[in-house]
């Protein structure tokens, strides 16, 4: 069957259309270019924790191609969901960030430059005839981290050649490109699920498997394109079993804590102040919390009983064991209070 291109999604906001928003996929001249028809006199750089060996580097490129003064954004930032902001760089005027693409649905503080830092590594021929040789069934889904999109196209071709069948389809209006994985929305993958055996994940390591195995009702296989290695499913009965299990051990709680972030692309006030009017209205207490970037000391010696989490849902289904008390996601808090039932387990995907 025939694969839709890999190309951005047709919903954008005014950010993503207009030049406030620009996204490219390497360092290198083009960048370089735009900055300086920007004409920024002092520019932000961010960068993820996986590529912090590259921020002064970049940093110092900038000045030499713009002339424009720089600033390294230092804390830790897992997503485009957490922009660099006025307050944080005062008289920045301009980010560059790099490792992440644009989130639609996410408006930039400031004027962002994109640096997607996409790898075109890995055989395409090579990768499907190990796909089909370790008997992955013959119906899949595809998607891809941002750094290895380019290759979704060509991998589809080769795979088909060999008689698999690939589906691939855009996601809402949290993704920019279709067959992307984002951490907290596989909304590219939901919309192929019941059409395919199995999915692939073209990228490296769990991060993206794990949430995959949440959100989809079908074994996740992982294929790392620059080693050329295949990964067998994780075992999503077991994943899921865990989280039933706390949500049960959370059905006593009387006191709760709702985290909400302030972060641009974290923020979901509204679903916080819900559930706080549902925690009371089944006779509970609860108080939302604020915060930017949470840290398990910032729970301790708190006198609530469990907490839900309604900003990145990573942090509930990757890190609730650093906490001090149980933690749930949102979906989670609803099968605790008896509003959702346990099964079928629900992603907290964030639109
Ligand atoms: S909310 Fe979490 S998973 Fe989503 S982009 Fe931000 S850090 Fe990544």
């Amino acid at each position: 069957m025939a694969s839709p291109p890999v190309t951005g999604s047709a919903e954008t906001t005014t950010d993503l259309a207009s030049s406030r928003v620009r996204v490219f996929p390497v360092v290198g001249e083009p960048l370089f270019e735009a900055l300086r028809v920007g004409g920024f006199r002092k520019i932000v750089v961010q960068v993820p924790a996986g590529l912090t060996r590259n921020a002064h580097d970049l940093a110092a490129q900038i000045r030499a191609a713009t002339g424009a003064a720089t600033v390294v954004l230092t804390r830790a930032c897992f997503g485009a969901c957490d922009l660099p902001s006025p307050d944080e760089a005062p008289g920045a005027e301009g980010a560059v960030v790099l490792g992440h693409a644009p989130i639609p649905n996410v408006r930039s503080p400031l004027p962002t430059y994109f640096v997607e830092m996409r790898d075109p590594g890995g055989d395409p021929a090579a990768l499907a005839r190990l796909v089909v040789d370790a008997g992955l069934p013959r119906h899949l889904g595809l998607v891809a981290s941002i750094q290895h999109l380019d290759l979704v196209s060509p991998l589809t071709a080769a795979l088909e050649a060999l008689g698999t069948t690939i589906r691939t389809a855009p996601g809402d209006r949290r993704l920019t490109y279709a067959a992307q994985a984002l951490g907290c929305n596989y909304t590219t993958a939901e919309a192929v699920a019941t059409d395919v055996d199995a999915f692939l994940f073209l990228g490296t390591g769990r991060f993206h498997p794990l949430g995959l195995a949440f959100a989809v009702d079908r074994p996740v296989y992982s294929l790392d394109p620059l080693r050329a290695t295949l990964e067998p499913p994780l075992d999503r009965g077991a994943l899921i079993r865990r989280r039933q299990l706390l949500v049960a051990g959370c059905r006593s709680a009387r006191r709760w804590g709702i985290l909400a972030s302030t972060f641009v692309g974290q923020d979901r006030s509204p679903m916080a102040r819900a559930l706080q009017a549902k925690a009371i209205a089944h006779g509970h207490e609860a108080e939302i919390l604020l915060f930017g970037r949470l840290d398990p000391s910032d729970l301790v010696g708190r006198d609530l009983d469990a907490y839900v989490c309604t900003a990145c849902p990573r942090i509930a289904l990757d890190d609730s064991d650093l906490y001090p008390k149980p933690m749930l996601t949102a979906p989670e808090f609803l099968m605790a209070l008896g509003e959702l039932p346990l099964e079928p387990y629900r992603f907290d995907t964030y639109h």
